[in-house]
């Protein structure tokens, strides 16, 4: 268990995205320790995760390491760990990193642990459509994305059918789906045409499918009818009314309202579909009978705090509060509010009124120049909303050196047709499900806190040494040299 050595009041935040970060640096000027505990060691810009999958923005851009960013902040330390329990009778937090635990005692709780890919009860969708919720995500979109092209490549020139490569299917068309398959348009007609002997990446197929009647529901009829345009215009085929029932390493299969089915041949499959509350809700329900609902959200009380636990409050994507959206703002006001009402109980002025969430707005891109917006009453479409996108992102991204490099890749992508981020490895790929078939995923490749074993690392050691005296050996007498020069002769 760690303890407080202040004697201050302490605050837990379980998460470091848009809620926590923001919770925590809220928190900067209050008389009390701040622990972050999160099973990431960055913070995400969730919105920017098709352009790190698209190539042109680095992951380094989006998710600068929370330990640097709260630096210069005293009060707050950030510990690395997923949080597997927490106690509310006992007031403490307890997560686990590689089989080490940590139990972190609380004042103030604030739980701002988002929400996770939701395949809706079909799991196994994951293993070859990957959701795009995390860093892991996009770099293995990445590899998917661009590995489908050379694989396509490879496959003409041999003379073989390679339309299942060239086709990229996108299950979800909210404003994530809507973004990443505008990209992959762009890339396959733009970025890469001229990069490829065999294919003529123009020829790919990227389509978009999702169960409800119009892109962009929550923008209203007349703004998903303009960002369908602009992805038709762009050569995106927009599915409605199409709902995936199977999905397998060559394809999947969606169904139409008629009943009848389609099969759709594509290797590469993105998963923007559903979203799911963190499994942390579930536990704090059962400690507080407060309602989940389908989503796996929890109830709370109209100041964010927990029936029952007034010190203890929850934030963002977790919450099931008067219909708010799953939307950074809703995260970054609930978090500084929960601060405020930390700050103001311990200064004896307690916040009396409830949470108000400030809508400022959604939008979301198609293309480069082009986006569509809705402000209030006010819709706003192509280059007029893409430079509002552009001013809000470039002001909300962390830390000034990503927002000038982010610049920096824009102008690269938009203004010349390049991808700054093209690198994409094998292990990008294939890591997530490999990982997934070791029993205890990670944790099973170290060894067990504890079980360090002295005399083997000794044995190590030596052989090392024994190995670099050697080397060493070897390069002094010109051994090396006069060997290769033997050989090259017996040759
Ligand atoms: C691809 C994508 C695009 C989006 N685009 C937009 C957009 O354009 N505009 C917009 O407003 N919103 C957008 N959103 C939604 C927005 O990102 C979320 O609403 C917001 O991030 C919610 O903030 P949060 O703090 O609740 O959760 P998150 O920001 O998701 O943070 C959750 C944190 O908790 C950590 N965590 C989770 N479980 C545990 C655990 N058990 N133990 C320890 N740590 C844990 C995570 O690692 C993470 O640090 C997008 C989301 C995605 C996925």
């Amino acid at each position: 268990m760690t303890t407080s050595t202040t004697g201050r009041h302490q605050v837990v935040v379980i998460g470091s995205g848009f809620g926590g970060l923001f919770g925590t640096k809220a928190l900067r000027r209050s008389d009390v320790d701040v622990t972050m505990v999160a099973k990431t060691t960055h913070h995400l810009f969730q919105p920017l995760l098709y352009q790190v999958a698209t190539g042109i923005l680095s992951e380094g851009e989006i998710a600068p390491p929370t330990r640097e960013v709260l630096s210069g902040q005293k009060n707050a330390q950030v510990l690395l760990g997923e949080v597997t329990d927490i106690d509310l009778a006992a007031q403490t937090v307890t997560s686990h990193v590689l089989g080490r635990e940590t139990v972190v005692p609380y004042d103030s709780l604030i739980v701002a642990a988002g929400a996770g890919q939701s395949y809706f009860g079909n799991d196994h969708f994951s293993e070859f459509a990957p959701g795009m919720k995390s860093i892991d995500d996009a770099l293995e979109l990445r590899g998917r994305i661009f590995g489908a092209f050379e694989m396509a490549e490879l496959g003409a020139q041999r003379g073989d059918n390679v339309d299942h490569l060239l086709t990229f299917v996108v299950v979800g068309a909210g404003p994530t789906g809507v973004e990443m398959a505008g990209q992959i348009a762009e890339l396959a007609h733009r970025t890469l045409r001229r990069d490829f002997r065999a294919i003529n990446t123009r020829s790919a197929r990227v389509i978009l499918v999702d169960a409800a009647p119009q892109v962009l529901p929550p923008f209203g009829a007349k703004l998903g009818a303009n960002a369908q345009k602009g992805l038709e215009d762009l050569g995106v085929e927009v599915m409605l009314g199409a709902m995936v029932t199977d999905v397998d390493e060559r394809g999947l299969t969606v169904k139409y309202k008629d009943g009848s089915t389609e099969r759709i041949n594509a290797v590469t499959k993105i998963w923007a579909a559903g979203v799911q509350a963190s499994p942390l809700g579930k536990i704090l329900a059962e400690q507080t009978g407060a309602p989940l609902d389908r989503a796996g959200r929890i109830g709370v009380n109209p100041d964010l705090t927990l029936p029952g636990y007034p010190e203890v409050f929850v934030v963002g994507d977790m919450i099931a509060l008067d219909n708010l959206p799953g939307v950074a703002q809703v995260a970054i006001q609930g978090a500084k509010y929960a601060a405020k009402s930390i700050d103001g109980r311990l200064r004896g002025k307690p916040v009396t009124k409830p949470f108000k969430y400030f809508d400022k707005g959604s939008m979301a891109t198609i293309s480069r120049f082009r986006a569509v917006a809705l402000v209030g009453k006010i819709r706003l479409t192509g280059f007029v909303a893409w430079l509002m996108w552009l001013a809000v992102h470039l002001f909300y991204i962390t830390g000034f050196k990503n927002r000038v490099t982010a610049v920096l890749h824009w102008l690269v992508s938009f203004l010349g047709r390049g991808r700054s981020e093209r690198t994409a490895t094998e292990q990008q790929i294939f890591g997530r499900n490999a990982l997934a078939r070791l029993r205890r995923g990670a944790t099973d490749l170290v060894s067990e806190p504890g079980e360090f074993d002295a005399a083997l690392e000794a044995e190590r050691r030596a052989a090392l040494e024994e190995q670099a005296a050697e080397e060493v050996r070897l390069t002094d007498e010109g051994v090396r040299g006069s060997r290769i020069a033997q050989s090259r002769v017996n040759a």
